[in-house]
């Protein structure tokens, strides 16, 4: 087992393009880190940088103490899965399991032990005989995971492992990741476009956009305390509720959301001092869907008008139209508005996020990466 330190890490593509962009930070000892950002933000890049596959423009990799700028794939002590499986369609599961150990010359009495060890952790063992051909896309999933695991690295790394599989099996295949990890203790790296996958599996999130680091924290850290606009609305399924305004103060801080729409906000004593500082500018305000909800009517409510109601069984989403805002709010699926009512809007004034709108940062002070 070993940490990974990132210090500086950039990558600059022949073509001039910057892929990633001094990113800094440390994979701790048996931490499950998942890197999480949109298509084409470095997340690949990053990690191929990592596993030797691509190399480093500037900066320092370092696996355990060892520097490992320059040192090949196969000398730097790490697996990696990748989203294609890639198993050798003519081989039974055993031989998949065992190649890459074949390969490096290990004697079969202990590529036999390793393949057999391996199968039990993956719960492969009654297929060990079968051809690929004959498992489905979860099992060849597993063989794929089996591979990197008999090697037993001090570093996996997994390159979007799921995202050939169906939702369903995704679901099952995270909850046996999360097992495995938990099992093995060893340090992953994990890569994911998918928000969803990032906040149940990660221990810490590195959030990417364009090549740069957002913001790196756990995923409820995250969620809570997002540092920027773009963590705030990639994290979270629907997405955060935001409203532009300009701050006026009558019976308290105001957004002044359109002509007769105004949301009192109520910024706690942390951050009254930078919200008041915004009086007679712009602002956004960011409230989660849970965040909100339906209240009676009273002249300093928000008022909003229903446009679609979304009910998905255990809950229901309700989108609202409201001064040129939409919003989604997130309710239990009973007594429900119909399309066309007017409701009127209360929130939890303390889980209300406020962003520049120029340099899109949260007026909250950043709290220490954990
Ligand atoms: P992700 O894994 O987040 O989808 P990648 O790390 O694969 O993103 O790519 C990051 C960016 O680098 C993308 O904009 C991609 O087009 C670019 N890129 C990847 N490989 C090369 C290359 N060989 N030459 C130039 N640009 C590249």
């Amino acid at each position: 087992m070993a940490k990974v330190t990132l210090e500086r890490l950039r990558k600059v593509y022949p073509n001039g393009f910057v892929g990633v962009d001094e990113a800094s930070f440390e994979i701790r000892d048996g931490e499950l880190l998942v890197l999480v950002g949109p298509s084409g933000c470095g997340k690949s890049t990053l990690l191929r940088m990592i596993a030797g596959l691509e190399t480093i423009s500037s900066g320092e990799l370092r696996i355990g103490e060892r520097r490992v700028n320059e040192v090949p794939p196969k000398d730097r002590d790490i697996a990696m899965v990748f989203q294609s499986y890639a198993l050798y369609p003519h081989m039974t599961v055993a031989e998949n399991l065992g190649f890459g150990l074949k390969l490096r010359g290990a004697s079969k009495a202990e590529i036999e032990a390793r393949v057999n060890e391996a199968a039990a952790t993956l719960e492969l063992e009654s297929m060990l005989e079968r051809k690929p051909a004959a498992l489905s896309g979860g099992q060849r999933q597993r063989v794929a995971l089996g591979r990197a695991l008999v090697r037993q690295p001090q570093v996996f790394l997994l390159d979007e492992p799921l995202s050939n599989l169906d939702a369903k099996l995704r679901m099952g295949m995270r909850v046996e990741i999360a097992r495995l990890h938990r099992q093995l203790g060893t340090t992953m790296v994990y890569v994911t476009h998918d928000q969803i996958e990032a906040m149940t599996l990660g221990q810490r999130i590195v959030v990417l956009k364009d090549g740069k680091i957002q913001q790196i924290d756990t995923p409820m850290a995250l969620y809570r305390h997002p540092a920027n606009l773009f963590v705030a609305t990639f994290l979270g399924s629907p997405k955060m509720n935001l409203l532009w305004g300009e701050v006026i103060e009558r019976d308290g801080l105001r957004l002044r959301i359109a002509e007769g729409v105004e949301l009192p906000l109520q910024p706690d004593e942390s951050l009254r001092e930078s919200v008041r500082g915004y009086l007679g500018r712009q602002l956004t305000v960011g409230l989660r869907p849970e965040d909100m909800h339906l209240a009676e009517a009273a002249p300093e409510r928000l008022a909003a008008r229903v446009e679609v109601v979304e009910p998905v069984g255990n809950e229901a989403f309700l989108n609202l139209g409201c001064g040129g805002c939409d919003l989604v709010l997130r309710l239990p699926p009973y007594d429900l508005p119909t399309p066309g009512d007017t409701v009127h809007l209360g929130y939890a004034p303390e889980r209300m996020h406020y962003f520049d709108p120029d340099t899109e940062r949260s007026l909250r002070p950043a709290p220490a990466a954990g």
